[in-house]
């Protein structure tokens, strides 16, 4: 038995040059250095299947928090060839608006959670403004309604989505973060999503300032690393370098191959 190999694309849709280190890591000392981050949706293609991981956020949602969209999740998907409306499989890695924003877009699809998350999502944690910060509660109610609907699927810690594909709880930046391990043609590579907004943060054992747990967030980055085959096979959720490292598919914009090995 040969193991499955997929291809892996980042495809970024929104950015935000504004933003400022202080805003990247609990503690630094460079405050005012700019420090961009880009928002991504990430496809894994092969063995006859599309897996989707995280949906974006919807234009609504782009204009109340001031963070446009450089263009539709779904219309970066379909730039290398995937129709969002026929995809059947959309992992999310949390609820936060960035990441769970477009249950709509994806009339076809399961989805696939953490335990941990819809409990995060929907318990006492949003009584408190500062974690229900990144969540929009329209997102939220649609979780639900795809719990009543049949159309969400459970984890609980690891959990297989495809032949060689699986997600692992990682928990620290919110109550249920998953990470999504794929094996490639370059060996294991982990999508972290916000994990690790930045490879900054787990390089420098640094975390963003958004968080749920701190101690399981530093626990978060040995899990990744040990889920990887090596540094460069850990993808950051919102870095901008990504799009730097890896090779662009050609004719498209903002979109890169992850499966590849990273260019120099
Ligand atoms: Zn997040
Ligand atoms: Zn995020």
């Amino acid at each position: 038995m040969t193991t499955p190999h997929y291809e892996i694309f980042a495809l970024r849709y929104a950015t935000n040059g504004e933003r400022k280190r202080r805003e990247n890591f609990i503690f630094t000392d460079a405050h005012e250095t700019p420090m961009p981050i880009d928002y991504y949706v990430w496809a894994i293609r092969g063995e006859g299947r599309v897996i989707v991981l995280d949906t974006g956020f919807d234009p609504a949602t782009a204009a109340r928090r001031a963070r446009p969209l450089t263009r539709s999740p779904a219309a970066a998907l379909a730039e290398i060839g995937i129709a969002a409306d026929q995809v059947e499989t959309v992992v999310l890695s949390h609820m936060h608006y960035d990441h769970a924003g477009n249950f709509g877009l994806f009339p076809k699809a399961r989805f696939h959670i953490q335990d941990a998350e819809m409990a995060y999502c929907t318990g006492r944690c949003m009584c408190h403004q500062v974690l229900r910060m990144p969540m929009e509660f329209d997102h939220v109610v649609d979780a639900l309604r795809h719990v009543y609907s049949g159309r969400m699927e459970f984890h609980d810690g690891n959990g297989t989505i495809a032949p060689g594909v699986s997600v692992h709880l990682v928990g620290g930046h919110s109550g249920g973060l998953q990470v999504v391990r794929v094996p490639t043609q370059r060996g294991m590579v982990v999508l972290a999503a916000d994990a690790t907004h930045f490879w900054e943060n787990i390089r420098g054992r640094s975390p963003f300032p958004i968080l749920a747990d701190l101690t399981r967030m530093m626990e978060g980055y040995r899990i990744v690393e040990a889920l990887a085959d090596g540094p460069d096979h850990i993808i950051p959720g919102h870095d901008p370098l990504v799009l730097r490292r890896f090779p662009a598919v050609p004719g498209t914009t903002d979109t890169v191959r992850l499966d590849l090995p990273p260019i120099a």
